[in-house]
């Protein structure tokens, strides 16, 4: 038998191109039942291209008139692969209607089977020649398949063509490019198989099935997977694989033995199923990449959006705050200038209410001041104003500010410092903040016992440390972990207090950390005192004396 090498690898590369892009559309989505329909419909497609072609190489007549029954077989199974594919495209989960199950499929096998009999196509009137079609007796039911074909063909071009016309966006483009494969398709096979083997006796592109049909598949597969297939990863992954399967095919067709082409042919299949995983395996790598580009971008974009909030929370806090400061001082001082009896004398009955609106709204400017800080923390607001300070005289004045309320409870003070001069570069304010915040919270959160401030220099490493340390309430580990974080609150500390606002200890690991110093707390546990650590660097270390 003589093999026509061109026909051969013209052939080779259609079915080829078409049975790689039916897996390349299913890989893409395996789920999606338009995928699946895709490759149904290009397996289809390639078998019978392959039988196509296959029948008429046959000289047998015995055999030639079984590979045409063949053919027409695979042809209706293929007609209802396009048909199969127009239902379902685009959707992603089949639809299978009562009709489609009733009557499309039980019609369709039959007429299949039916292909297989004598009642089709009877018996060859001529005898086959390599590279033609013989001629045949058709049977009775010839009408029956001729329907069957054009009844699914047409149906699915009055798919196509109809949602065309009535789809819009993307939906449409791909529409349009479905219905442009299927015109090329048709125009190529009514030409090729057509009109030139009846009207001018022409059969030489008969075997040539398989090619007409690749401008439909490559079109459609190009609709379903779109963009996908066409990165530029997986396209040199594609030219790489395509170059590969023609230099495999060529060595296939020019085989000189029937033992090379069977071996050249098993080498050819395998190289092209390793070449549809490793199209498979770049689609995929592709995929997750872009998917976690797309999931970084919301990412972002909520981030960004959270950014927003914040910052508008921020702002509204800081407003509302400033607000609240002014009118409240008001109230406080009035209350104090009441009390001090500026205005005369205060009636007894009235003394108590004055009390408490003083130390709430005191307590409520704390709150305020506290907010604004935070505020101004968090805009990146915060002013320091460093100078030359000598940190014994900020802790005397925080400890006098305080010895008030410290007496008040019953606590007792230990204060430990041997030095009357250590100089830090600070801003006096914010660490007399600071020393306020911790030995007031030493205070609030101390039932009885005493309160101890203590002050080391370390010369050799250069740093101060101070230690503000109580018999109170301690804290719990978890606690711990987490206090200098906003709004945390030990939940003993609630129970003993419940006014606080847990900013306190952000404030002052901010304005330490400021500072270039450090601030740590150590707690043997519950009910066992707690022992605040700051170290702060001694002016001579910062090199500014
Ligand atoms: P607030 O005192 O307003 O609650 P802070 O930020 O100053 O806020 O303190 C946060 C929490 O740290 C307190 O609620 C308390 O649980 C714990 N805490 C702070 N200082 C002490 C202390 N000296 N002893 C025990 N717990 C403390």
């Amino acid at each position: 038998m003589a093999v026509n090498y061109v026909d051969l690898l013209v052939l080779g590369l259609a079915i080829a191109s078409i049975g790689v892009l039916g897996f390349l559309v299913y890989f893409h989505n395996p789920q999606s039942a338009t995928n699946r329909a895709f490759l149904g419909f290009s397996t289809l497609s390639s078998v019978w291209g392959v039988l196509n072609y296959i029948s008429t190489q046959v000289e047998s007549p015995e055999l030639s008139i079984w590979m045409w029954r063949l053919v027409i077989f695979a042809a209706v199974w293929f007609c209802f692969g396009i048909y199969h594919l127009a239902r379902i495209f685009p959707k992603e989960q089949p639809v299978y209607g009562r009709s489609y199950t009733l009557l499309v499929l039980p019609a369709v096998s039959f007429v299949s089977l039916l292909t297989l009999t004598p009642l089709v196509f009877e018996k060859l009137k001529s005898v086959p020649v390599q590279g033609t079609i013989p001629a045949i007796q058709n049977g009775p039911l010839i009408g029956l398949f001729g329907l069957a074909v054009i009844v699914l063909v047409s149906a699915a071009v009055y798919k196509f063509v109809h949602c065309l016309f009535h789809s819009t966006g993307n939906l449409r483009k791909q529409y349009g490019l479905i219905a442009a494969g299927t015109l090329v398709t048709f125009t190529l096979l009514i030409t090729f198989n057509f009109i030139l083997p009846t009207g001018f006796k022409i059969l030489t592109f008969i075997p040539f099935g398989a090619v007409f049909i690749l401008p439909f598949v490559a079109c459609t597969g190009y609709a379903i997977a779109r963009y996908r297939l066409f990165n530029t990863r997986v396209v040199i992954t594609e030219i790489f694989s395509f170059v590969i399967v023609i230099a495999t095919l060529l060595q296939l067709v020019l085989s000189s033995s029937t033992l090379e082409l069977m071996l050249r042919g098993a080498v050819f299949i395998l190289v092209l199923i390793f070449d549809i995983l490793l199209i498979k395996r770049t689609v995929s790598e592709v995929q997750s990449r872009e998917l976690i580009e797309k999931q970084e971008k919301e990412l972002e974009v909520t981030n960004s959006r959270l950014r927003e909030l914040d910052k508008q929370k921020t702002e509204f806090l800081s407003y509302a705050s400033h607000q609240l400061r002014t009118p409240l001082t008001a109230i406080k001082w009035s209350a104090a200038a009441i009390l001090d009896k500026t205005y005369g004398d205060v009636p007894k009955n009235l003394s108590e209410p004055l009390r408490t609106i003083y130390s709430e709204s005191a307590l409520m400017a704390v709150f305020i001041n506290d907010y604004l800080n935070v505020t101004r923390i968090e805009q990146g607001k915060m002013e320091y104003r460093f100078v030359p300070v000598n940190l014994c005289s900020v802790l005397v004045e925080a400890e006098k500010e305080l010895r008030g309320s410290i007496e008040g409870k019953g606590l007792s003070l230990n204060v430990q410092c041997d030095e009357d001069r250590v100089m830090v570069w600070a801003d006096p304010d914010k660490l007399t903040q600071v020393f306020t915040n911790l030995i007031d919270n030493a205070v609030k959160y101390t039932p009885k016992g005493t309160i101890t401030l203590a002050l080391k220099k370390d010369t050799r490493e250069s740093r101060v440390l101070v230690e503000i340390a109580d018999t109170g309430i301690g804290m719990d580990e978890a606690t711990r972990q987490k206090i200098f974080s906003k709004f945390i609150r030990g939940e003993n500390a609630i129970a003993l207090n419940s006014a606080g606002s847990g900013l306190g200890l952000f404030i002052v690991k901010t304005f330490v950390e400021a500072h270039k110093g450090t601030v740590r707390i150590e707690s043997s546990g519950l009910g066992k005192g707690s022992r605040f650590i700051i170290e702060l660097p001694l002016l001579v270390q910062l090199g500014t004396k």
